[in-house]
């Protein structure tokens, strides 16, 4: 019968955000901070994926070319020095909004500055956002919870935080930069995503940028001490980067605006962590107590029931599993047999 169409064998109709609006054939796709750590392993998995054209924004405060070598050059990537507290104007379909140092060294540097790339980058990228009718992520972060006074933490806890502290710049700047994605989305209908992101650690992180996993892989591969902050039975849940990497392209293209937390939930005690990396990467490593700095949260733990439910989402690789390939890429770089 002409009109009995069996629909089970028709082609899929191609979902809308796989097409761009500015080419028929490829995805153009903005990651802004897209030189750093998580951006660079996001930016491996969309070139990889061979239909996007992606164009990376970065004024590389903490993230660099070396991260991006292998696609400078290539006909479909596009490396900007650009600070996204300055306008943009491109036209892309979809927008990953990461541009924001991620370390306490590295945020705390320059307070002012990183709350104006929380604040008055969002905007921009908002902007951005609404004029070209573009969806953009957000990667918030599991310290808009503060210290929390609940454990785990769901996405409707509203959070412990301290507005005039030394951490305000990052943890009440990533708090104002999800005020303006929701505040764009009620009243402009920009599309949004916003990812809550607990630690992540892996590959490509900065050696020295002075976080827990970073600094503990680097001393023990040195023959350094690895110093825990005290009292050390503060916890952290430590997601691996290529698990993070596929929560936010599964958060990008699904239908929920968020927020969503994405992170593993195996939580440790920084002194457990410091036991790990000696049993699994150097068991010499020696650990000494220092002084730790204000407003430390005691500890964190996602819950991911809404990533798990909305997304088809959990982590794969466990911290036994990822230190020791985290480890191999420090070893490389650390002995100047890889760049
Ligand atoms: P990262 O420091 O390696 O990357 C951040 C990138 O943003 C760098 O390439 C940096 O040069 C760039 N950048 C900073 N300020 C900028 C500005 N004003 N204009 C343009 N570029 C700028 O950090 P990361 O770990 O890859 O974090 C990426 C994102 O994920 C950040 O938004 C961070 O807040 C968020 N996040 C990360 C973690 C984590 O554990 N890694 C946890 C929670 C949230
Ligand atoms: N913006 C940008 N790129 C664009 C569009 C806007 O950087 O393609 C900036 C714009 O300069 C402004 C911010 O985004 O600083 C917010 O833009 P919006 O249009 O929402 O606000 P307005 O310009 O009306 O203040
Ligand atoms: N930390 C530590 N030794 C270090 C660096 C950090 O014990 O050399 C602790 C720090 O006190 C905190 C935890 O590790 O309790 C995580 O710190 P990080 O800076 O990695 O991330 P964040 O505090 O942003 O979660």
């Amino acid at each position: 019968m002409a009109g009995n169409v069996d629909s089970a064998k028709a082609p899929p109709a191609p979902s809308p955000l796989r097409m761009s609006k500015f080419t028929t054939a490829k995805m153009r796709i903005l990651i802004t901070g897209g030189a750093g750590f998580i951006g660079s392993h996001l930016v491996d998995r969309l070139m990889e994926e061979g239909t996007n054209e992606v164009i990376v924004a970065d004024n590389f405060f903490s993230g660099s070319k070396e991260n991006l070598k292998k696609w400078i050059g290539h006909p479909d990537f596009e490396l900007i020095r650009h600070d996204v507290t300055e306008t943009l104007f491109v036209e892309v379909d979809q927008i990953y909004h990461l541009a924001c140092p991620a370390s306490p060294i590295f945020y705390k540097y320059n307070a002012v500055k990183t709350i104006k790339t929380n604040v008055i980058g969002t905007l921009n990228m908002l902007g951005l956002a609404k004029r070209v009718g573009a969806r953009i992520l957000l990667t918030s972060t599991s310290e808009v919870y503060g210290d929390p006074l609940e454990h785990p933490q769901t996405e409707e806890y509203w959070g412990n935080v301290n507005p005039i502290g030394v951490r305000s710049c990052y943890d009440e700047g990533k708090r104002v930069a999800e005020t303006l994605m929701f505040d764009y989305h009620r009243q402009h209908g920009v599309e949004i995503r916003v990812a809550r992101i607990f630690n992540t650690y892996g590959p490509r992180m900065n050696i020295d940028d002075g976080r827990v996993v970073s600094n503990f892989i680097a001393q023990a591969l040195r023959g350094e001490t690895m110093t825990v902050q005290a009292p050390g039975t503060q916890t952290r849940s430590f997601c691996y980067v290529s698990d993070m990497v596929d929560g936010l392209y599964r958060l990008m293209n699904g239908d929920h605006t968020g927020p969503i937390n994405i992170g593993n939930p195996g939580e440790f005690t920084m002194l457990e962590l410091a036991g790990l990396v000696k049993e699994l990467i150097e068991p010499s490593a020696e650990t000494k107590i220092v002084e730790n700095t204000p407003d430390d949260p005691r500890k964190r733990k996602p819950d991911i029931t809404k990533a798990t439910k909305l997304l088809g989402w959990d982590p794969k690789v466990t911290l036994r599993e990822g230190l020791p390939l985290m480890a191999a890429d420090f070893k490389e770089r650390l002995t100047g047999l890889k760049a």
